[in-house]
């Protein structure tokens, strides 16, 4: 079995930089957040590729001593989240394996939706799979082919692959970045500033990482785009037909860094910008606006802003949550979310309060957020929420969780509204969540908030009329 839409995650990769696995390290730093589960690292010494994966956090994987093994000016690496059972170190990517030329490591963000048929077909023609991950087909896809050069074999084998992918491959002499035809998943190109010496390019899901580490953002990798990078400088390749871009909408309202500009906007504007809408929208009369941290606090100053309320922060995060913690035998209330937030008593009693959040999954943190502000005295509690409702599961690397547990699949608002007991619940309309591209949504990708789907699935997730998929392109 393949583990099925549980991929978020970052990739990193550096070309032609004196300290490529440190450059590497730093950037994976940079996009934690987007994967906290494992992490890796293979560099190239131009004589072979030197690999450290681990299970846990980039700062506790990485040291001094491992960085400073990791010779070579390319190296490419990779954070993993999974929340699924299949959280083993053999799905800990950068994968490296040796292939007829020699060795390739890969990084992949995104989930394939053919993975399952192409690998049934890969092992009865004999490949040998050794992890869970959707990732690993192209890899056998490629080591299969019968394309003589690199391109060739990567150029074939993603002509076979449907679905989302940002990929970073490494050889002993090349860095090759890839972005699906429809460019669900962000991926960005920069350069290092010229003058010390420290020419080359990089390659991230996000560019906080190319702040960090002092590289000049160029472009996105274009969808489609496959660039290479080697001895001869980069190269840029186009070999699928175009089809229609479906960016993910969602990387806007949750799951990219606030400080991160994607798909050439700034996306902390662009959540201050949701909140105002959302304000516009659905305004209340209240004493205060208050955020659920980190995720709701850009709308939550949006909406302060075009509502003129106070903006108070009434919850407070503790940012050294760890994977786990003990729990008391005696039960305390709310705990799963009280160790993660405190409510404060001082901003909250006697207040009308509204509380602005980016989204509701499966209802149950929003229920007890809620019961935590009344127990702090808050009078009144109004929910708003800065995207439409989260009505139906992603099937291209974000890990929603399946349809049944997502609350607003089968419940109407004021039925949501009651499970998490708030006094009034509103959320952002698909129109306005478009609005700060003046109502333009084509190019963006919001299945998981209007079910409609770039690629089509049945129930489980299976592709559908995978025959049709050239036919849909052109729509
Ligand atoms: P709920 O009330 O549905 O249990 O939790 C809502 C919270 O989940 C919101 O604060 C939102 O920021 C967060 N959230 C939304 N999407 C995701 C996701 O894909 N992964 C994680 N870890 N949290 C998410
Ligand atoms: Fe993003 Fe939602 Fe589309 Fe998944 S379904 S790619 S989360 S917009
Ligand atoms: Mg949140």
């Amino acid at each position: 079995m393949l583990d099925k839409f549980r991929e978020e995650c970052a990739v990193v990769g550096v070309y032609g930089h004196p300290e490529a696995a440190n450059m590497v390290y730093l950037g994976l730093y940079a996009l934690q957040h987007r994967g906290q589960e494992s992490s890796g690292i293979v560099s190239s010494d131009g004589k072979g590729l030197i690999s450290h994966r681990q299970m846990g956090l980039v700062a506790d994987i990485f040291n001094e001593d491992v960085i400073k093994q990791m010779d070579g000016s390319i190296a490419i690496g990779h954070n993993r989240y999974s929340t699924s059972g299949q959280s083993h170190l053999k799905n800990t990517q950068p994968f490296v394996v040796e292939y007829a030329h020699g060795p390739i490591a890969i990084s992949h963000n995104g989930n394939l939706v053919n993975a399952e048929i192409l690998r049934e077909e890969l092992e009865e023609s004999g490949s040998i799979f050794q992890s869970t991950s959707d990732t690993e087909v192209i890899i056998h896809l490629i080591a299969t082919s019968r394309e003589s050069s690199l391109m060739g074999r990567i150029v074939e084998a993603l002509s076979r692959v449907r679905g989302a992918y940002s990929l970073l491959f490494l050889t002993l002499d090349r860095m090759i970045a890839a972005r699906d035809p429809r460019g669900f998943r962000p991926l960005v190109l920069g350069k290092f500033k010229t003058g010390k010496g420290h020419s080359g390019y990089v390659v991230a899901s996000e560019t906080c990482a190319l702040d960090l580490i002092e590289a000049e953002y160029m472009r996105e990798v274009e969808p489609g785009e496959i660039l290479s990078f080697g001895p001869k400088g980069m190269e840029s390749l186009k070999p699928f037909p175009p089809a229609p871009h479906a960016k993910c909408i969602f990387e806007y309202i949750y799951f990219s860094r606030p400080d991160s500009n994607l798909y050439g906007r700034n996306v902390y504007q662009v959540r201050k910008e949701l909140g105002r809408q959302l304000a516009r929208e659905n305004p209340v009369e209240a004493d205060l606006v208050t955020p659920v941290p980190d995720s709701g606090v850009p709308a939550a100053i949006g909406y302060a802003q075009e509502s003129g309320l106070p903006l108070e922060f009434g919850l407070i995060r503790n940012h050294y949550v760890g994977r786990t913690f003990i729990e008391p035998q005696q039960s305390i209330r709310h705990f799963g979310v009280k160790i993660k937030l405190n409510a404060q008593r001082e901003v909250l009693r006697r207040k009308r309060v509204v509380v602005v959040d980016d989204s509701i999954v499966r209802g149950t943190t929003s229920r007890k957020i809620i019961r935590m502000l009344r127990d702090a005295g808050a009078k009144e509690v109004h929910m708003r929420i800065s995207s439409p409702p989260t009505s139906s599961p992603c099937y291209y690397g974000i890990d929603t969780p399946t349809r049944s547990e997502l609350i607003a699949s089968a419940s109407a608002v004021d039925e949501i509204r009651r499970f998490i007991e708030a006094d009034s619940l509103a959320y952002l309309s698909r129109e306005g969540m478009y609005s700060f591209l003046d109502g333009r949504s084509d190019g963006f990708c919001d299945a998981c908030f209007s079910g409609n789907y770039p690629i089509h699935f049945d129930d489980e997730g299976h592709v559908r009329q995978l025959h049709l998929f050239e036919a849909t392109q052109q729509r």
